[in-house]
């Protein structure tokens, strides 16, 4: 154990080196024979479990809250399609609506001068 080591364990606060404002929260014994790092933060200790599906509390709240915003612009996403698409729908049945009701007068009138024609026809052939 190095000295650095036992100032740690006489209550002095250390940050890590490699995690940025982590606090130092275990040491390494075995650091001389292996190589490792000597003062470890809770990050130090996570990247030693060598397992991705462990996080630090801090990186698994991180996590879940991009994952709801993910699912949130997804729904918004998909929202937004089927509003544009039922807009859409909506102007098309407009423009059909104009086009029918264009239609629809045109045999109006065209009905309406052939009764009038009828009519005048009915009354020619009464009077004679
Ligand atoms: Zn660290």
């Amino acid at each position: 154990m190095n000295s650095s080591a036992i100032q740690n364990l006489e209550g002095q606060t250390m940050i890590c080196q490699f995690h940025n404002n982590q606090i130092i929260i275990s040491i390494n014994l075995n650091s001389t024979i292996t190589g490792d790092v000597t003062h470890m933060c809770n990050k130090c200790l996570v990247d030693k479990t060598n397992d991705n599906n462990i996080l630090t509390i801090m990186e698994a709240k991180e996590q879940i809250t991009s994952y709801k915003k993910q699912q949130q612009q997804k729904r918004a996403n998909e929202i937004e399609i089927i509003l544009t698409q039922l807009q859409n729908l909506f102007e098309n049945l407009e423009q059909f609506k104009f086009k029918v009701n264009t239609v629809l007068q045109k045999i109006q009138n065209e009905l309406s001068q052939l009764i009038k024609f009828k009519s005048q026809e009915l009354s020619l052939s009464e009077n004679c």
